[in-house]
């Protein structure tokens, strides 16, 4: 597992070296939750938010992604940088070239790769309405989906099929 904080230093410290001018109240969270997206920056007020892709921080992952990502939100908290377009743009091709990075508009938002991208290891077919259900672990439903109705059409899922991931 790799320190996010210790690679945002890393980062920061770069663009102090380019004499790039980043806010100074960013708050650094690692999101667990995020399946889809690598990196995103949030701002409330004066202050700011980055959150990176916990995927980002497995050992497995390219480091240079994470250096991007980082980049990217950081160069968000620029003056003026909210957008893609204009002095965002300028910056991240300035980073781009001084680091040989790889820091493009879609970085955020962009679809992780798919080798990152945590495979639901069950899927249960409602037997009524089709809807299908996944389960990235075992769970009481997928011991005993008698118990459970269906969420979209409030069947119950007794009879349902439960694929499993092999
Ligand atoms: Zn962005
Ligand atoms: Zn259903």
């Amino acid at each position: 597992m790799r320190d996010l904080f210790l690679y945002a230093e890393k980062c920061k410290k770069e663009l102090d070296r380019l004499k790039i001018r980043y806010a100074q109240n960013i708050v650094f969270a690692v999101n667990t939750r995020a399946k889809t997206r690598l990196g995103v920056c949030k701002k409330s007020g004066d202050k700011y938010k980055i959150e990176i892709a916990y995927a980002l921080l497995d050992e497995k992952t390219d480091e240079q992604l994470l250096y991007d990502t980082l980049f990217h939100e950081i160069l968000h908290t620029c003056r003026g940088c909210m957008k893609h377009t204009g002095r965002w743009k300028e910056l991240a091709e300035k980073v781009n070239t001084a680091c040989g990075c790889n820091i493009t508009r879609t970085t955020e938002g962009d679809i992780l790769p798919d080798s990152l991208v945590q495979k639901p290891k069950y899927r249960v077919v409602c037997p009524t309405c089709g809807e299908v259900f996944e389960r990235y672990k075992r769970s009481p439903l997928i011991d005993d989906p008698g118990r459970y109705r269906c969420g979209k059409c409030k069947g119950s899922l007794k009879s349902a099929r439960i694929f499993k991931a092999v």
